[in-house]
């Protein structure tokens, strides 16, 4: 077990580490000495050329403290208006504590829509990538004052994994105030037992964490596994460990035995093809016939619109689309070259025609092969589309 850790652990020159609102809060608000003792990790982390990627959470969590609100709210105003006084204060907290360490640190709030165009993602990267030339600490959290719904990463579990692409991250620690991830609730079962190592999520597993909440009504031990095999499907491994513990994150990178380290998949999809199937939001659903199923899923091949049956929702050229099949077989998810209303024209038609049709034509393809993520046959012909959140 130590071995497989070292060997993967051996290489990790970026990392993402996540850190949860249950281990940054205390009762009466934020856990200073907890942050001070994450600031000193870091930058001992820092110091031996590991660069580190935080996201951090609290924002609300301090922010209610600040308030005096006792339990979160549940109008989606008043958790913004929280998040708003409370990411001060957080940024505020992590100045201080890693200032002690003559460490800078940078705040960046991201929401889903900044990752869904591909240059605003590209440059978010090349602003990551500047702050960690200068060796600046960048601190990440999603946009809580201006999310709503369509845009929302959903947690910052589901944030971590996106950021860990964007990076180019080799590795992702989230940190919990759990020991890892355990068969059942350890807070209400004494016979739970922790999992050293997985090695792919599959449902039952998934059931297994859906049963273990989190703390303050955030997405608990399934967002965090989600976020994992996401990961994992980026060829990155992760380790979820208790952010409590002393001297955490040096004993993740020293290889201790501590946490569940989820194993990375062999063959891992590239980075933009993650960012396809994983950060964009599809904007509709095409349907496509038994001919085109075979062509995409068995023959490597491109969407043609003759090979399409159906086309649901508005989407624009350049949009993310789901891709289904007979009986809604998920096959995967593609950036298609038309928007939704000119493919419903030449739906059935050949390339050929396009033109006719149209007056114009993009290209032969309604969604190029580079542009198309098969997820069909990567759980059992599931899909993957659970992982979405
Ligand atoms: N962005 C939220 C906050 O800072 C936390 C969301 C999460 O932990 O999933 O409070």
């Amino acid at each position: 077990m130590k071995e497989i850790r070292r060997k993967i652990l051996k290489d990790v020159r970026r990392a993402v580490v996540k850190v949860g609102s249950g281990v940054l809060t205390a009762e009466r608000g934020l856990n200073f000495s907890v942050m001070q003792d994450l600031a000193r990790q870091v930058c001992e982390l820092a110091d031996r050329g590991i660069e580190i990627i935080l996201v951090s959470s609290g924002a609300i969590a301090s922010g209610m403290a600040k308030i005096g609100l006792s339990t979160r709210p549940n109008s989606v105003s008043q958790q913004q208006a929280a998040a708003a006084v409370g990411q001060s204060s957080l940024m505020m907290a992590y100045e201080e504590a890693f200032g002690r360490y003559g460490r800078k640190v940078a705040q960046l709030l991201l929401t889903r829509d900044d990752l869904n165009h591909r240059r605003r993602y590209l440059n978010a990267r090349n602003t990551l990538f500047t702050l960690l030339k200068w060796r600046i600490i960048p601190i990440i959290n999603e946009n809580d004052t201006v999310m709503v719904e369509e845009i929302k990463f959903g947690d910052n579990d589901n944030l971590s994994a996106m950021v860990t692409n964007l990076t180019e991250a080799r590795l992702l620690v989230n940190l919990t105030n759990i020991d890892g991830f355990f068969d059942k609730d350890p807070r209400t079962h004494q016979d739970a037992g922790l999992l050293r190592i997985v090695r792919n999520v599959d449902r039952r597993l998934l059931k297994s964490a859906s049963g273990i909440p989190g703390f303050l009504g955030t997405g608990g031990m399934l967002s965090k596994v989600k976020a994992a095999e996401k990961v994992a499907l980026g060829g990155v491994p992760t380790v979820i460990a208790n952010g409590l513990e002393s001297n955490i994150l040096i004993r993740v990178f020293e290889a201790h035995d501590v946490g569940t380290l989820f194993l990375p998949k062999e063959i891992p999809l590239c980075s933009r093809k993650h960012w396809i199937l994983f950060t964009m939001t599809p904007k509709g659903k095409i349907a496509v016939d038994e001919g085109a199923f075979e062509a995409l899923v068995e023959r490597g091949k491109s969407l043609l619109p003759s090979g399409i049956l159906s086309v649901d929702g508005r989407f624009s050229m350049g949009d993310a689309v789901l891709l289904t099949a007979a009986g809604g077989r998920e096959i995967g998810v593609g950036l298609v070259n038309y928007h939704a209303g000119d493919v419903r024209k030449i739906m059935g038609a050949r390339s050929s025609q396009i033109e006719g049709i149209l007056g114009y034509k993009h290209e032969d393809e309604v969604i190029h092969r580079d542009n198309l993520v098969i997820t069909y046959g990567m759980e059992q012909g599931e899909g993957v589309c659970h992982l979405r959140t």
